[in-house]
């Protein structure tokens, strides 16, 4: 079944004319944060990464091992990574009262960090880490800290980031992670027994095999509702967890724009496709509606 490319590709022109005196939802992914400095594994030029899935993540002890030491580099280098003129522009537009939320896939708070407040991180965030026996939240800096201690030196010994390959959630490619040493969750025991719960930790983002949490997708479902239109930033669609809020807003009549440097899922749903960066295109957008 084909499912790209109905909708004629456009011009910033018509993208003003289908937005302008409309109040949006935006949904954005990757291809927002790439100008920050963080790869869009779906993008056009992107070599083809397998994601991880939840089942793999629980049920292999070593691919815990090898997923949190990978993590251990990679996510010092999303932690240090700046929101870009894109991130900005909506948030400057939520500002002005154009943008009413935006909803991401991206899970690297930079829309936050840019100053947009109402967000909906749809597939989580970075900086959190839960537990899966006890439920649990607790900092990923937290974690970080015990992993630093538990792995003395082992961020320097694999190189340093600019070195490793980083991926959005946080991955870095690194091959020596045999002897990497694995932190249990260190609360309580909720059972009430001695000593600390030492179930198994994850981070608070929604891989492939996990459904986004019910509550979440509400949420998001009545931003894109309370929208007069339909803005997607930087995804290609790929996942039924975003295309779905595109289908929505196409199915409720509201006017669909999808801004994206390739061809996308959602194409067929859009009124306006404009194939183009997305950092150039937000801060256009910012300076005209
Ligand atoms: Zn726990």
């Amino acid at each position: 079944m084909s499912t790209t490319g109905t909708a004629r590709a456009g011009t910033l022109a018509d993208v003003v004319a289908t937005l302008a005196g409309r109040r949006l939802a935006v949904l954005t992914g990757a291809g927002v944060s790439t100008d920050s400095g963080i790869p869009d594994y779906r993008g056009p030029d992107s070599p083809p990464r397998t994601p991880m899935t939840f089942q793999q993540f629980v049920g292999d002890e070593a691919f815990r091992r090898h997923y949190w030491a990978r993590n251990h580099v990679g996510w010092r280098h999303v932690h240090r990574t700046q929101p870009n003129g894109g991130h900005r522009a909506l948030a400057a537009l939520e500002e002005r009262g154009v943008v009413l939320g935006v909803i991401t896939q991206n899970v690297d708070l930079l829309h936050e960090a840019a100053g947009s407040r109402n967000v909906i991180d749809l597939h989580g965030r970075y900086d959190r880490v839960i537990c899966l026996r006890c439920g649990r939240v607790v900092p990923r800096a937290a974690l970080a800290e015990r992993l630093e201690a538990l792995n003395p030196g082992f961020a320097e010994r694999v190189g340093v980031v600019g070195d490793v390959e980083i991926a959005p959630d946080a991955d870095a490619v690194v091959e020596q992670t045999a002897d990497f040493r694995v932190q249990a969750c260190w609360q309580p025991d909720p059972d009430g027994g001695p000593g600390e719960c030492g179930g198994v930790l994850k981070p608070e983002i929604v891989y492939f095999g996990e459904n986004v949490p019910p509550e979440r997708v509400a949420r998001a479902f009545a931003l894109v509702d309370a929208a007069d239109a339909l803005l997607v930033a930087g995804s290609s669609l790929t996942v039924l967890s975003g295309r779905r809020f595109v289908k929505h807003a196409a199915d409720a009549g509201r006017p669909v724009v999808v801004v994206n440097r390739g061809e996308t899922r959602g194409d067929r749903y859009a009124d306006v496709v404009l194939h183009a960066g997305t950092t150039e295109t937000l801060q256009a957008l910012a300076a005209t509606l």
